[in-house]
């Protein structure tokens, strides 16, 4: 086997355990888990008073979408544990699909390495396929640019 077909089998089979492991993904949510203060306005409450940080902690989960900080309120209890697990697993799949992607652009770089039309300006690999005579393709310079991990 050539390194390129070798080359591809091993990004296939990334590309294969990579999707296994994004279907095995739990519940998530995407934000972050933070705490606040806040007062209740009623003048007598000791949250009126300066220096008061309020009444709290309430646990919220901010996110911003579009640009702007949408909140979300988490009753204290299971349910914050629960929150941070959902949040990691949120952050699981940001990482998944980010090497999802890399890799699957690896294996779209190598299958224009491997293509017979690509003439290899830089590579000089002949014997893919047959046919010189299809010299100065469309495979441009830099298309190979971003390899490697
Ligand atoms: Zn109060």
């Amino acid at each position: 086997m050539s390194p390129t077909s070798l080359r591809l089998e091993e990004l296939q089979n990334r590309d294969r355990e990579l999707k296994a492991r994004l279907t095995q993904l739990g519940e998530m949510r995407p934000g972050s888990l933070v705490q606040r203060y806040r007062k209740c306005g009623k003048p007598n409450c000791h949250c009126a008073r300066r220096g008061d940080r309020g009444h709290g902690p309430m646990w919220m989960v901010t996110h911003a979408v579009e640009g702007k900080t949408v909140s979300k309120a988490i009753p204290s209890g299971p349910a914050v544990e629960r929150t941070r697990d959902q949040i990691a697993e949120y952050q699981r799949f940001r990482e998944l699909a980010r090497e999802l992607v890399v890799t699957n652009e690896q294996i779209c770089d190598t299958r224009l390495e491997e293509s017979p039309r690509t003439s290899g300006s830089e590579n000089k690999k002949n014997g893919i396929g047959g046919g010189d005579g299809h010299r100065g393709g469309a495979g441009g310079r830099g298309s190979a640019g971003r390899r490697g991990r």
